[in-house]
């Protein structure tokens, strides 16, 4: 028999283009009270906050210096350039966290989830789908929070992204957002009574109550 290990946490890997949803899937997760045992990653990035954003609660804001120091150390799970601007995860929190046996949610973009598959292949990666280009431009346009400019630059890298959907455990289809809010958590719930990964766990707690 394996020798028995400790359950540690899943790692949750979210991406999907901007205006897919994946912000407010993720934070329904979050909010969600049977989920008190997944943590949300904090990432750093070189962007400037933007209004209401808070530093070390949306992300940790960074200089462009200080951000490639932190690359050289090594203190990256994952990072990439994203619009002009890097963003990466920090990755202690997420070895602690997982050490714990709590679950990550990373919300990133498919750059850093292909090197995050990379290093880390037991990750479960979720991939959030717009219904059309139609739907996602009628969105981003709705917003009201980038210029014509930046939305035709985003919905050009949309379709570079949704062609990496491939690399994706799976994908959560955002046309309602009650549905895909509730597709992702049972998502969740399965990839959590995953046998292969459990079994040991459960049988010595199963056999410690006799
Ligand atoms: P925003 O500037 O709109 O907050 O984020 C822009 C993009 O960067 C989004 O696609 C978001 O998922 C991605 N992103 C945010 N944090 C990280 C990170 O730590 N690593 C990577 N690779 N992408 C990130």
């Amino acid at each position: 028999m394996k020798e028995y290990v400790p359950r540690s946490g899943e790692l949750f890997v979210v991406s999907g283009p901007s205006g897919a949803g994946k912000g407010t899937i993720c934070r329904r997760l979050m909010e969600d009270p049977e989920e008190d045992q997944l943590m949300l990653s904090v990432s750093a990035t070189t962007r400037a906050p933007r209004e209401g954003e808070v530093d070390g609660v949306n992300y940790y804001f960074l200089s462009r210096e200080e951000f490639e120091k932190r690359i050289e150390n090594e203190e990256f799970l994952e990072y990439a350039e994203v619009y002009g601007n890097l963003y990466g995860t920090p990755l202690q929190p997420v070895l602690d966290t997982l050490a714990q046996g709590k679950d990550v949610l990373l919300e990133i973009d498919t750059q850093g989830a292909a090197k995050v598959k990379g290093t880390y292949p037991e990750g479960i990666f979720l991939f959030i789908l717009p219904p059309s280009m139609r739907v996602l431009r009628q969105r981003l346009e709705g917003r009201g929070t980038d210029t014509q400019e930046v939305i035709e630059r985003r919905l050009a890298n949309t379709k570079a992204e949704v062609e990496e959907i491939g690399m994706y455990d799976y994908y959560v289809l955002n046309d309602d957002l009650e549905e895909a809010v509730a597709t992702a958590k049972s998502i969740l719930r399965a990839e959590r009574t995953r046998v292969e990964k459990y079994a040991l766990d459960l049988i010595r707690k199963f056999e410690e109550e006799e």
